[in-house]
């Protein structure tokens, strides 16, 4: 049978493929320091789980209404309402199979044929082609670490055509950890301003992960002329560990929300009533579980972040949040291997390094950035320390 053009336009998620490497390499025998992995290694809390577990007793078993169960989304407006002072009816907020689910419903809805989407780079690696997937022409902005990863005003202005329907802004970012300031937000604010037609869509699924001083601002708080034009997506998976119980949202415009929801309704109906039941808990309930995983988190960023960057030829900028680091390897490339191999690009080091170390690592093209390598620091300080060990005597290899 031949697929779609819309398929043959997409290709598999790299992280889903180096997970896939790993998983064959370790079948293998082979001893990998895994840094791929893209969720937390802690489990879900307890009385998340006992949510689920009660709903399940008390026969929540069945189909919910499309956009979420209320309570679910009541828990949504009231968390929007008291981390950023936003009053989104519980109406305008729609609840999926995770944030990728909503995100992509969210393009699927808005999206015609040369619709473009600005996708500042580097990326989370799923952007483009979802895109792709809905008919979209991604517009790819590279944003050097210069400019701290961040989209600055005059590159967001030079990249908006007729055809932009949206932005992306993913804060803290997968894969750099940088996030944008108030400041930075309003400038960027003023452009989008002076183009209506330009919608914004806030991936915000690692704010609660976060290291510096206050919260992490949005957009949708920061300007609420902007909020008619703001999709605010997030998700439960990363801050409660729930990455396998598929539950995200995206709150905005009520027409886009209606959009999504009617999509949703012919794809799943709507999300597990089990799941939704755990995230309601999980955003209502005792909130030290997240208290200590961001602390854990934080004592690893400065670890490597520290190992890194005694390691010649290789550099970090600290993350301001999420559980990545973004490494620059352009020091390294030009060099030689000891089998006498030449380190052109990042793909070559992040594979000298698993063949010479064992160490998994995603190169920084797959997020729309050569010259850098993806590290997640969600795995123990003995991981860690063990992988920048090797990856010190990696590069020490080289010539
Ligand atoms: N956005 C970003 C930036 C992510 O890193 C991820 C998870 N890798 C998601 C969205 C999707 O999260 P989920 O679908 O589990 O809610």
């Amino acid at each position: 049978m031949t697929t779609a053009q819309r398929v043959r336009r997409i290709k598999p998620s790299p992280s889903t493929a180096a997970a896939q490497r790993v998983r064959e390499l370790k079948a293998q025998g082979l001893a990998i320091l895994d840094l791929t992995v893209g969720e937390p290694d802690f489990d879900t809390p307890d009385h998340v789980k006992a949510a689920a577990i009660q709903a399940i007793r008390q026969g929540d078993t069945k189909y919910t209404p499309v956009n979420g169960t209320p309570q679910l989304r009541a828990a949504i407006a009231q968390k929007l309402k008291e981390r950023h002072g936003l009053d989104i009816p519980a109406g305008r907020i729609a609840v999926g199979g995770g944030a990728k689910q909503v995100i992509f419903l969210a393009l699927m809805a808005t999206l015609d044929a040369g619709d473009e989407v600005i996708i500042p780079a580097p990326y989370w690696v799923s952007y483009p082609d979802m895109v792709l997937a809905n008919d979209g022409t991604p517009l790819v902005v590279d944003c050097p670490e210069e400019d701290g990863f961040k989209l600055t005003p005059q590159r967001l202005e030079s990249a908006i055509t007729d055809r932009t329907r949206w932005v992306i802004l993913n804060a803290p970012s997968n894969p750099t950890g940088a996030a944008y300031t108030t400041a930075e937000l309003k400038a960027l604010a003023e452009v989008l301003l002076a183009h209506p037609h330009v919608h914004v869509l806030t991936d915000e699924i690692y704010d609660e992960i976060w290291y510096e001083p206050g919260e992490v601002p949005s957009l949708a708080a920061v300007e609420p002329r902007l909020n008619d034009r703001v999709f605010l997506t997030n998700g439960v998976s990363k801050t409660y560990a729930m990455t396998g119980w598929r539950i995200g949202y995206g709150a905005g415009p009520a027409e886009l929300v209606t959009a999504v929801n009617a999509l949703q309704s012919q794809i799943s109906s709507c999300p597990s009533s089990i799941s939704q039941a755990a995230a309601a808990a999980a955003l209502t309930g005792d909130q030290t579980f997240v208290r200590e995983c961001v602390a854990a988190y934080r004592g690893r960023r400065d670890l490597t972040v520290k190992l890194v960057n005694d390691i010649p030829g290789l550099s970090c900028t600290p993350p301001s949040g999420g559980f990545y680091a973004f490494v620059n390897c352009t020091g390294v490339q030009g060099k030689r291997t000891p089998a006498g191999e030449e380190i052109r690009t990042d793909e070559d080091f992040a594979r000298y390094l698993l063949d010479s170390e064992q160490i998994a690592v995603i190169h920084g093209a797959a997020y729309g950035s050569p010259g850098y390598f993806r590290i997640s620091f969600a795995t123990s300080t003995d991981v860690l320390t063990e992988a920048c060990e090797r990856m010190a005597r990696a590069c020490a290899a080289l010539r």
